[in-house]
């Protein structure tokens, strides 16, 4: 077998895979030292960041989407819980879906207590998700800006930094003068929507999208979790409206939990299922422009205009702007999009009147009424559903997969996960948080 340029390399790589293999980590970990062995042997010796497999005629338990949160539910199962026969499958492929379609932001500066918890916690395990998945999910706590734009956006943010004090979450109102130092390219003055202040979560940020997907699937693989792509459920089989498995592409598939975490196709997943979800499902779009040099440095929302910005790492401008005015699949960007965002960016942020615009895109999101996520038991017994993340899903998905690995394991949500139910809806239970999700993220 070929490893390297000369015997001594060779004898220096055998040593090192011996210890390697007694540690039962062969090549599994990024690290210093497998790239530096990788350098001499013209990196020859990487293995596919997860495996591919064929579906098993059974699985303890099925997770049906290969999105953030499906893998982030897959790994919390098999780490907090120690369950590693489980099954994720994607029609597909990992992080396809808006996982790798947003437009990046982390935050946790919502209004009510319970999207709080479940928004800090996810934040929180972003903080170290690179060291725990061995993968760098290059995540940036840049700090991200919500201006106030209209009086009324100015009580609502005030109100929101309130609570975000009472419930331990780090952020605080700044003013216009304060906004124009943090964000110098920004234009203050209006005339139509000057800036009257701003919500500032300085552990806010950014992370790179399909490599918390990639991430989490890799270490799910490292678990032995079956990752099955290109693979669509087409069916669920039930007995007494208990769930005894799904039919896919690729055949007939057993188990007696699975759990959907399919973002904008829940409903027709649900319809399978034989019952229905208040959702809507509509396409989110988002572009970015050519690259040019750095010019802001944090994540700027402006909810009012409805358009918000970041800059990636490459130099594009990260450009957002709201849902389609009409309930839609189609996962593609429309010219009116563009035109529309864009103007609505222009008077605060005059640099972007100069840019070309490089590329847009879509994802189908799912929207609840009150703007907050569902993590519940479904009317099926044995069925379990993550959806309604809207807009603004991506933040949430450590915080989410960990609640929902909870409530499988437990069948029954834990204190994370109970109040977003989807008995709520029946119960008049709300938990509005429109103001934070208006615009989008
Ligand atoms: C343009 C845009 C910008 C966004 N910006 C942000 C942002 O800045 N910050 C933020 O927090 N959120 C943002 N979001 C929202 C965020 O992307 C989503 O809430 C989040 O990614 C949802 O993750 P998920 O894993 O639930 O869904 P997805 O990543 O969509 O995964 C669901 C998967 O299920 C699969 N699937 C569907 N049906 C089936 C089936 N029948 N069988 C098998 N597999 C199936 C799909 O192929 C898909 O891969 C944005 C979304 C968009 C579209």
């Amino acid at each position: 077998m070929f490893y390297g340029k000369s015997n001594l390399w060779y004898i220096f790589f055998e040593l090192a895979k011996q210890g390697l293999i007694r540690e039962n980590k062969i090549l599994k970990r990024y690290s210093f030292s497998s790239i530096f062995t990788e350098a001499f042997r013209d990196n020859l010796g990487w293995e596919k960041a997860w495996a591919k497999h064929q579906p098993k005629k059974e699985y303890q338990i099925i997770i049906v989407g290969g999105g953030g949160h499906g893998l982030a539910t897959a790994y919390y199962l098999a780490k907090n819980y120690n369950i590693t026969d489980i099954a994720v499958i994607e029609k597909g492929w990992i992080g396809g879906g808006n996982t790798g379609r947003n437009t990046t932001i982390i935050r946790s500066n919502y209004l009510q207590e319970s999207s709080i918890g479940i928004y800090e916690k996810s934040r929180f395990l972003y903080e170290t998700l690179s060291q725990e998945l061995n993968y760098n999910i290059m995540f940036s706590p840049r700090g991200v800006l919500m201006l106030c734009q209209t009086e009324h956006e100015l009580r609502a943010m005030k109100r929101t930094s309130h609570a975000n004090k009472i419930n331990g979450v780090d952020t605080k109102m700044v003013t216009p003068d304060e906004v124009k130092e943090i964000v110098p390219i920004i234009n203050i003055d209006g005339p139509r929507f000057p800036v009257l202040g701003a919500l500032w979560q300085p552990r806010g940020g950014t992370a790179r999208h399909d490599a918390v997907a990639w991430g989490y699937a890799r270490k799910c693989s490292d678990y032995g979790i079956d990752i099955i792509e290109q693979c669509e459920v087409i069916g669920v089989k039930k007995k007494r409206e208990k769930i005894v498995g799904v039919e896919t592409t690729k055949g007939h598939i057993k188990a007696k939990k699975v759990c959907f975490v399919a973002a904008g196709h829940s409903s027709i997943l649900a319809d399978l299922a034989g019952f229905r979800l208040p959702i809507e499902s509509v396409a989110l779009q988002a572009l970015v422009s050519e690259p040019i040099k750095p010019i802001i440095d944090c994540v700027v929302m402006a909810n009012t205009v409805h358009g918000y910005l970041s800059q990636s790492d490459k130099g594009e401008l990260v450009i957002g702007g709201g849902a389609d005015g009409y309930n839609n699949y189609s996962q593609r960007g429309s010219f009116l999009h563009i035109e529309e965002t864009v103007r609505a960016l222009v008077e605060t942020f005059p640099v972007i009147s100069r840019l070309r615009q490089l590329r847009q895109w879509g994802g189908i999101v799912d929207m609840t009424g009150d703007r907050s996520p569902i993590i519940s038991k479904t009317p099926v017994d044995g069925l379990f559903i993550n959806c309604g993340w809207g807009t603004g899903g991506f933040k949430a998905i450590p915080g989410s997969g960990w609640a929902t690995a909870e409530m499988i394991h437990n069948e029954n949500p834990g204190k994370l996960a109970s109040p977003f139910s989807i008995d709520r809806f029946l119960e008049g239970r709300l938990i509005d948080e429109s103001a934070a999700a208006a615009v989008a993220h």
